[in-house]
């Protein structure tokens, strides 16, 4: 379970959070859809511990992500929750394997033998066996960012959360990308999405959340959502969009 409750982020004197209040429930898929500066990303960093919030609460099962200060103290949080970014973040003197490999040793203290077993069943599973010698400049984005996605699924976390994973890459590398997240979506791992893929929202996400200026403005059941929208910066916007 993810809970956040009127969780408050200002960047100076900006408030970016103005009071975020939802849970996403084990084995859901939650997308968070809204303008550009409206807060999605900063959401997304304070679940996952890299922003520090301002006020309110946020737990993850049952760790209060607001208390944690230290490094040491994110070390579980870390085994709990993945993160993929859209510039993939890869490390680019390292082979895919190595990507997969480094930090379930290093930060989880894994054993090297089962973490290597694992990280190749996870490149079939995101259709990249083969490229285990692979270094991340000889891949396209589309295979880049799966390499991406497996190594968040490396270190076995119970929740991924994808900030427009989508957007950097060609049309025609989109739909491999959101095939693996739909795969992962189905097997019941619980996810939350920012992306600007209305259709694949629709389709994959058991919620949709609407941000605008740090609150959320309306949530709903994918199918009602996109055909019902409510409140007027939400018809405005998928006016726009869609
Ligand atoms: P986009 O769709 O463009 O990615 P977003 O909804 O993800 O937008 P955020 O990245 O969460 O928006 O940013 C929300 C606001 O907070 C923006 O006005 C942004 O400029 C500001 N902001 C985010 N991170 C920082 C930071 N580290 N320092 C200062 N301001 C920040
Ligand atoms: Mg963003």
């Amino acid at each position: 379970l993810v809970e956040l409750q009127g969780v408050r982020k200002s960047f100076g004197n900006v408030e970016v959070l103005r009071g975020v209040s939802f849970s996403v429930d084990d084995g859901s898929v939650v997308c968070i859809i809204g303008p550009s500066g409206s807060g999605k990303s900063t959401i997304l960093r304070c679940i996952n511990g890299l922003t520090r919030i301002d006020g309110g609460s946020i737990r993850v099962d049952d760790i209060a992500v607001e208390s944690l200060k230290t490094d040491r103290e994110l070390v579980p949080l870390r085994h709990e929750v993945a993160m993929v970014f859209q510039q993939y973040n890869l490390f680019p003197h390292r082979t895919v394997l190595q990507n997969l490999t480094m930090a379930p040793i290093q930060v989880l203290g894994e054993n090297p033998a089962e973490v290597t077993e694992r990280a190749h069943a996870l490149l079939a599973k995101v259709r990249l066996t083969g490229k285990e010698s692979a270094y991340p400049g000889q891949l396209s984005g589309g295979q880049q960012q799966r390499v991406a996605i497996a190594r968040a699924l490396a270190m076995r976390p119970r929740v991924i959360l994808f900030d427009e994973v989508t957007a950097a890459l060609d049309p025609e590398m989109v739909s491999e990308v959101l095939g693996v997240i739909r795969d992962l979506a189905q097997e019941g791992m619980t996810c939350i999405l920012v992306t600007h893929e209305m259709r694949f929202a629709q389709e994959v996400a058991d919620r949709v959340f609407f941000t605008d200026k740090g609150v959320i403005v309306e949530e709903g059941p994918a199918d009602t959502f996109f055909k019902q929208p409510r409140d007027p910066r939400l018809k405005d916007f998928l006016d726009k969009v869609l």
